[in-house]
């Protein structure tokens, strides 16, 4: 595979002044909370994109990635008009990491800055679910506040990642994902309050307790998802507004007797999906704190049952896949990710993660699926700089 410090180096002949990387991320409980102003529980995996970044004696930066080797170049001075009036002249990709430049740059003197040069690899495998994007924006969020020397901590650098993100790129995420990239650390998850943003640090435990995280990706990859996505949001909206409260997050489960008599059927589903999600985090964070990692179980199956049923954004790939990995022994299992495809996860023993990867391949198999791709992810540092 080509490195970030090779491609830097085809780039401009030289070596880079250094290198940084941020890893991608799976969501281990909280799903359709974090708009909902709720709580989410991700952890970065052992799958980073790096960049090697060089200087510049210009005010211009320079991107090139592996993923598309067509290098794109501005004039720093250049990003405010380009974002987000015409960010349709950039390249799709590329608009990830110019992107963060402009978003660092709004509070920041352009002219104050050296020009850069950036070199982009990755091993997060792209829309899988396993947020590229959060990865490519974190490497190059942490290279520039190094060596433009911003001083800004880890929440302002996620923060950065949503703003190109959002108006960069146009995709309207939540902060999750960067927040993830940012702040992992190994063998710990990030228990992470959409509302405050406040972000706690939490102990897995797993390699303790001999445990592995199987990911399951479908590939699956259905056309609904963006009108099935804008749905499920208006759905929320509207419950939260019937019940008088500011968002979802504000009710709590003994909410929703009165819920159920103010509103229609799907409207109560959706709604008792984010009530009883929220507070699965909750209690998946404490029965981390007491018991340890093989009793949250069975808040990732009942996770799953919610999405299955009340959410409605399960798919039968995916729900053959929790159901196997259940079947041949896993500890718990879920769809992880927005839904109407994408990956599941397994918690499983160590010992039994080939018999559950032979088990979901062959169920499969017979029932006519293509060939899903399973692997495992091991909870990881954050972003961080490498060379
Ligand atoms: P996900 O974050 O789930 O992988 P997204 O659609 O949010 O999927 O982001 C994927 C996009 O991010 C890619 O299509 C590409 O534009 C950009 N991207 C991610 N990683 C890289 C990379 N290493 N080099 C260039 N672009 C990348
Ligand atoms: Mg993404």
């Amino acid at each position: 595979m080509t490195t970030a410090t090779a491609l830097f180096h085809d780039l401009t002949g030289a070596a880079p002044h250094g290198v940084w990387s941020s890893p991608g991320r799976v969501n281990l409980i909280g799903e359709h909370t974090d708009y909902n102003d709720g709580f989410v529980f991700p952890f970065a995996i052992d799958h980073r994109t790096s960049v090697a970044l060089g200087l510049r004696d210009d005010a211009r930066i320079r991107v090139v990635s592996t993923f598309d080797p067509v290098p794109v170049e501005v004039a720093l001075a250049d990003l405010d008009t380009l974002f987000p009036a015409r960010r349709d002249e950039i390249v799709e990709w590329a608009r990830y990491p110019l992107g963060v430049a402009w978003a660092l740059l709004r509070d920041a003197d352009v002219d104050a800055v050296s020009g850069v040069d950036l070199a982009f690899a990755s091993d997060v495998p792209v829309g899988a679910g396993l947020s590229s994007s959060a990865a490519i924006e974190g490497a190059t969020a942490s290279a520039l506040n190094d060596v433009w020397q911003l001083g800004r901590d880890r929440v302002a650098l996620a923060q950065a990642g949503r703003l190109a993100e959002n108006d960069a790129v146009g995709a309207p995420t939540g902060i999750m994902d960067q927040m993830a990239s940012m702040l992992g650390r190994a063998d710990a998850a990030i228990f992470l309050d959409c509302r405050s943003l406040e972000a706690d640090v939490v102990d897995l435990g797993f390699a303790a307790a001999e445990l592995e995280l199987v990911v399951i990706d479908t590939g699956v990859k259905h056309a609904h998802s963006t009108g099935g996505y804008g749905e499920r949001r208006a759905a929320c909206e509207r419950g939260a507004e019937i019940m008088g409260v500011a968002a979802l997050r504000d009710l709590a489960p003994a909410d929703l007797a009165r819920a159920e008599e103010l509103m229609d059927d799907v409207t109560f589903r959706r709604v008792r999906h984010v009530v009883t999600e929220d507070q699965r985090v909750l209690d998946t964070v404490e029965t981390l704190r007491r018991e340890g990692p093989r009793a949250i179980g069975h808040l990732l199956d009942a996770s799953h049952a919610s999405m299955r049923d009340d959410f409605e954004i399960s798919v039968p790939e995916l729900d053959l896949a929790v159901d196997t990995a259940r079947a041949a022994g896993a500890v718990g299992a879920r769809m992880t990710g927005g839904g109407f495809g994408g990956a599941a996860i397994a918690l499983v023993d160590q010992a039994r993660v080939a018999e559950v990867g032979v088990a979901v391949e062959r169920a499969f198999a017979a029932a006519g699926f293509a060939a899903p791709h399973i692997f495992t992810v091991r909870p990881s540092e954050g972003a961080r700089r490498d060379a």
